[in-house]
């Protein structure tokens, strides 16, 4: 059956469920209240890590279902998206050990490293532990990324409006019952089902809409880039907290057309995301380029540039994808959903055509005990 689709939120979260939808035949309109590639929500720039390396094994299932999705775009939109740079992690031996065996489960490779094998391979990136190379990770170009899936989403027919703010979601809670969306323009648009998917709007937003959502914290997050001549050829990396150097949330580094990019994962500022100020913060910028003079002898001699964006974190770092009547909701990516995009377009377009959802990311989950 063929439904009538709104989606709100046109980031790489409404982008991803908008292209899967108008490709299963459904009729899709989306919604984004400001411009194309705008800077004020959580998806815009050049690059995010890919990686299947996770802890927790069906992260890493998921990263193996959007790899090739990732690669179908690009064939779809002739515009690359992803880049395989590999990867290297470092640190905390127990959360490396982790990884490898994941890894191993999965039957991906990898590879164990001394850091003066690491310092041989990569003389920008210094460890003191024995290091994880995988191969299978690297860059998603990121504003790229959003605008491929738009075009394909409108190729198959899906209509894309850009500067249209939802402001009221009305439902009667029953599937089948239909849903109005109504617009800052007054406008009321009625459809079968909807996906919202506003980043981090969504805590402001949601709760009049569906019941069960975990709290979430939505930060400003301010990562720089080393705007270094050899930035493409970087792997991506990850610095884990816990043995001779420790940040809360660990560091994050990769290789982009802008620079070499390092941030600290969810260290910011609890913002409102309509009344942020987004002048970078210095001490945020020197606890970086402290980092850098200590562990990336690469990008020696180079200020860093910083840039500011939004996390959505719940409590578990869980996303929330899952649904309540006509509405499927897709919220708190944690700083961590960029690399599943098109699986997680999938997982929504699953949910809206009425099959069941993850009980990982389930609205109304039990709170973590860690
Ligand atoms: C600094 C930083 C680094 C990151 N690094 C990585 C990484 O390396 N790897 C990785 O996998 N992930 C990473 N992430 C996470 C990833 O970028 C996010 O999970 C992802 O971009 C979230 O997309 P989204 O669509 O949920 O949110 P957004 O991109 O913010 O999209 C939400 C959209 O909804 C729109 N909207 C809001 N309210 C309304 C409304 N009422 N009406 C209409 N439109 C509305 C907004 O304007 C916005 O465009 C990083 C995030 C940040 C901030």
């Amino acid at each position: 059956m063929v439904l009538r689709v709104a989606v709100v939120g046109g980031g790489l979260m409404g982008a991803a469920a908008a292209r899967s939808l108008s490709a299963r035949g459904h009729r899709v309109t989306v919604l984004e209240r400001f411009g194309p590639g705008h800077d004020r929500g959580s998806s815009y720039g050049t690059s995010r890590i890919f990686r299947l390396a996770y802890a927790e094994p069906s992260y890493t299932e998921l990263a193996l279902r959007a790899l090739p999705l990732w690669r179908r775009l690009e064939e779809e939109s002739g515009q690359p998206v992803l880049t395989l740079t590999g990867a290297v992690d470092h640190g905390l031996p127990r959360a490396v050990d982790r990884l490898a065996d994941v890894l191993a489960a999965a039957g991906r490779s990898a590879q164990r490293l001394s850091p003066g094998e690491v310092a041989e391979r990569w003389p920008g990136l210094r460890a003191d532990t024995t290091a994880l190379y995988h191969p299978d990770a690297g860059r998603v170009h990121a504003d790229d990324a959003v605008s491929a899936l738009l075009k394909a989403a409108g190729q198959r027919g899906a209509e894309v409006r850009h500067g249209v703010r939802v402001t009221e979601i009305r439902h009667t809670g029953r599937t089948g019952g239909g849903v109005t969306v109504v617009t800052d323009a007054d406008e009321a648009l009625t459809a079968d089902a909807v996906v919202v998917a506003v980043g981090g709007w969504a805590p402001g937003f949601l709760p009049a809409v569906v019941s069960g959502l975990p709290p979430m914290r939505v930060t400003q997050e301010q990562p720089v880039h080393f705007p270094v001549p050899d930035a493409l050829d970087w792997p991506s990396f990850i610095h884990h907290p816990g043995a001779g150097w420790n940040m809360p949330g660990g560091l994050y580094g990769l290789g982009s057309a802008d620079g070499v990019k390092i941030g600290l994962h969810g260290v910011g500022q609890v913002v409102d995301p309509d009344h942020r100020d987004r002048t970078p913060d210095p001490a945020a910028v020197d606890r970086l380029r402290a980092y850098a003079q200590e562990w990336l002898p690469g990008v020696a001699g180079t200020e860093p540039v910083p840039l500011t964006c939004l996390y959505t974190t719940t409590p578990d770092e869980d996303f929330v994808i899952d649904r309540q009547g006509p509405v499927t909701v897709l919220a708190g990516f944690s700083g961590h959903g960029f690399k599943f995009g098109p699986a997680i377009g999938e997982l929504a377009a699953d949910l809206v055509e009425g099959r069941p959802g993850t009980a990982r990311f389930a609205l109304g989950r039990a709170a973590p005990t860690r």
